[in-house]
């Protein structure tokens, strides 16, 4: 109560144009994931590490727009492009240069990527592979898994976020997301758990005859960023091979994990691969590739079974953004911000020790992700047991101290990250993400 009393007191601008906004927009905004309550900061601009409100408060960022800015605001490269491409016309039907140096870019770090398309969202990229998958193979199901989330479409929307008592003992409950999807959805989409490949298997078996496509994560988002086991990721590969069933791994947050994503990492080799946030530069993107045999249904030369149309499709400005961000993260640039994402998960966890808190530090390469529990955390089960109402706490309890996360607990580095910024984030949990956790 004392932190949101504090907030709103630093934020009067925000309440104001909250109150405005909320009269032509539901919530007051067109975003879902970054509204937290009593509202959220209203945005004036953001350079480098800082996100600055309307009020004049100043936030070193560690959400990032959801891991997007790999080099951080505004940066310079990525603004002359911007300002260049404005000049020359921002967007067209006919296709760019840029678009073709992007792609090149992708296929030859990504080891899975043979041929890509762009689209601009992440929503759109998992969409259509699923739709590639399904005309692929000719099978109609898809499967999923319990708390994973891949966009906003109807046929990913199922188990993103199930209540405990919604899971059912094998994890074969899938759960419509919203009010008013088709019953039916839950015939076509197939639930598994995270990290347990017995489990798993035996579903994928069951349904192998009508299974188009396995699609997930290596590293997993909702869950703190957490890695799949070496021999789950192994064994969700063999299986889906040997019945013929597309493995499709989202990547769109992933991929900022080493050059070639999380797939070459991890060294298991999708079929299809989804891509978004890091690969337009901040600008709105998404892509899906992979294996050209499939990637030849959406060939218009090759009569083209599969439509793929979009009006702002690989969209120049974001064509030319995600060059320079591609082209200026090479190996060295991970190398080090990985380490440092390393050294801060080390330090939170001290922290916690430190304070005697029960809580689990996840996360791979730049990312982390904070539970409140004293359970490891293995999958959505073990991830649904952190504690709600102390990961606000911690949300709003560093907002005072100048420093944005993630609502969920979890947050991303830059490349523009230093020991200082780590520093910075671990101070300020000390100072005020601990007061309503201690
Ligand atoms: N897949 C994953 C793993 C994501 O994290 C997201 C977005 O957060 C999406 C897909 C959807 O991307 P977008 O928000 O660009 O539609």
């Amino acid at each position: 109560e004392a932190e949101i009393q504090q907030f709103v007191a630093s934020t009067p601008k925000s309440k104001s144009l909250q109150d405005e906004a909320a009269q032509y927009l539901p919530g007051g905004s067109s975003r879902g994931t970054a509204y937290f309550a009593p509202y959220p900061t209203f945005v004036d601009h953001a350079k480098g590490h800082y996100v600055y409100d309307v009020d004049g408060n100043r936030y070193l960022d560690f959400m990032i727009n959801a891991t997007t800015h790999i080099m951080g605001h505004a940066h310079p490269e990525i603004v002359e492009v911007l300002q260049e491409q404005a000049e020359r016309g921002n967007s067209f039907s006919g296709p760019t240069e840029a678009q073709v140096r992007l792609a090149k870019n992708l296929c030859e770090r990504v080891p899975s990527l043979e041929t890509v398309r762009f689209t601009n969202s992440g929503t759109e990229g998992t969409m259509m592979a699923i739709r590639g998958a399904r005309a692929f193979t000719g099978k109609h199901k898809i499967a999923k898994f319990e708390g994973g989330y891949h966009g906003s479409h109807e046929y990913v929307s199922v188990s993103v976020r199930p209540a405990a008592e919604d899971l059912g003992p094998d994890a074969t409950i899938p759960v419509p997301e919203h009010p008013g999807q088709p019953p039916s959805i839950t015939e076509d989409v197939i639930t598994l758990p995270y990290n347990d490949l017995a489990t798993s298997e035996r579903i994928i078996r069951e349904h192998g005859d009508e299974l188009a496509c396995v699609i997930m994560e290596v590293v997993s988002s909702s869950f703190g960023y957490l890695e799949g086991d070496e021999d789950f990721l192994r064994g969700m590969r063999a299986v889906t091979e040997e019945l013929g069933i597309v493995l499709i791994f989202d990547e769109v947050q992933s991929f900022r994990v080493s050059p070639g994503g999380a797939q070459e990492m991890f060294g298991v080799i999708p079929d299809m691969t989804t891509f978004g946030k890091i690969i337009g530069g901040g600008m709105p993107v998404g892509a899906w590739g992979g294996r050209r045999d499939i990637m030849a249904l959406f060939d218009p030369s090759e009569g083209a079974p599969l439509a793929h149309a979009g009006t702002f499709n690989a969209n120049p400005m974001t064509m030319v953004a995600g060059e320079v961000v591609m082209n200026h993260l090479t190996p060295d640039v991970y190398e080090r911000m990985n380490a440092l994402g390393e050294t801060l998960r080390a330090k939170l966890r001290a922290v916690f020790d430190e304070l005697e808190v029960p809580a689990q530090v996840t996360g791979v390469a730049s990312l982390f992700g904070i539970h409140f529990t004293d359970k490891e955390i293995v999958d959505y089960r073990s991830a649904l047991s952190s504690d709600g109402d102390m990961t606000k706490a911690l949300f709003t309890g560093l907002l005072n101290e100048g420093i944005l996360i993630q609502t969920g607990g979890a947050g991303a580095l830059n490349t523009l990250t230093t020991d200082e910024e780590v520093d910075a984030l671990v101070d300020g949990y000390k100072a005020g993400g601990a007061r309503g956790v201690r």
